[in-house]
């Protein structure tokens, strides 16, 4: 580099360059990536406060055929940015609905859904679209949402909430605390679930103050008849807490991690791998 900074901010500009054609081959791969059958999914539990299974979220992964795994939190975004979430999301969606469909009807299925998707499209239609190819009954079905959505345009997204609840599925509050006014969305919208974030389960151990938000959302549940799902749940620490609290459920590595649905053949009713 030269001494004037010339050289310093090439160089730079050649890291940016690098950066932005990274992330436009990784566009144009995950374009191609659902055709060549590289995405698949992995299956969540959830537990109940008697360790039984009452459902799995559905979380969708990316086998790149050179690049290996890659993580949601790495191609999510890119998938939003290039709208190529609406046809992943509608795949995941059917893929989930199909395999959900085989297990026993106690179990349900969460699948979530990015605020791309209410912009774009017509989202209800294609659930409904959906829930008929598959014949799941729509009350075992879960759509997952971030507050985001209500972020981006309250009346629009209120009202293809209501007419998705209207077809019988559940709407659950993901990673509910981490947003920016989290209580006055709960007045906007009916949810029937409440997803208490990771965060605040992990920072129980450390920090009183969780202990206190994690309580006082347990309670607004009650008071509006919502139920109460705490994810990222790793030690018997946190899982005792949460279920004196009073949480409905629990999600997290120590009830089980995402895994191909046929480690859960037993849960689920399948035959074991072999
Ligand atoms: P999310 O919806 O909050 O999903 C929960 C994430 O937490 C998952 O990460 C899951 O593997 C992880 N997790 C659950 N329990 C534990 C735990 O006990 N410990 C730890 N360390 N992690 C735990 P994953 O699968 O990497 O997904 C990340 C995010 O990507 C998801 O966060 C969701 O926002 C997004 N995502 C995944 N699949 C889909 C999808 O099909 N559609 C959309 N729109 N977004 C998806
Ligand atoms: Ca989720
Ligand atoms: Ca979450
Ligand atoms: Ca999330």
């Amino acid at each position: 580099a030269r001494a004037d900074g010339q050289g310093v901010f090439r160089m730079f500009e050649a890291d940016m360059d690098r950066k932005v054609r990274e992330r436009r081959a990784l566009e144009k791969d995950l374009r191609s990536a659902l055709a060549n059958g590289e995405l698949f999914l992995h299956y969540q539990p959830q537990a109940n406060v008697s360790g039984q299974i009452v459902g799995f979220e559905a979380l969708v992964r990316w086998s790149h055929k050179e690049r290996g795994m890659i993580p949601p939190a790495e191609f999510i975004p890119l998938a939003e940015e290039s709208g190529l979430i609406v046809p992943i999301g509608e795949w995941v969606l059917r893929e989930a609905c199909r395999e959900a469909a085989s297990w026993p009807n106690t179990i349900h299925i969460a699948v979530n859904l990015s605020p791309v998707q209410f912009r774009q499209g017509d989202l209800p239609g294609m659930v409904h679209s959906i829930l008929l190819q598959s014949a799941l009954d729509p009350t075992r079905l879960e759509l997952e949402i971030t507050e985001s959505v209500l972020f981006d345009d309250l009346s629009r997204a209120s009202s293809i909430l209501r007419r998705l609840k209207s077809l019988g599925v559940k709407i659950a509050l993901d990673d509910f605390g981490t947003g920016y006014s989290s209580l006055s969305y709960l007045q906007s919208f009916p949810f029937d679930k409440i997803k208490i974030d990771k965060s605040f389960v992990w920072m129980l151990q450390q920090n009183p103050q969780s202990a206190a938000i994690i309580r006082a959302i347990v309670g607004l549940g009650r008071d509006l008849s919502m139920y109460i799902v705490a994810e990222g749940v790793e030690t018997f620490d946190q899982l005792s807490f949460l279920t004196e609290e009073g949480c409905s459920a629990l999600q997290g590595y120590l009830i089980g991690r995402p895994y191909p649905i046929e480690l859960y053949a037993k849960e689920v009713g399948k035959r074991a791998p072999p």
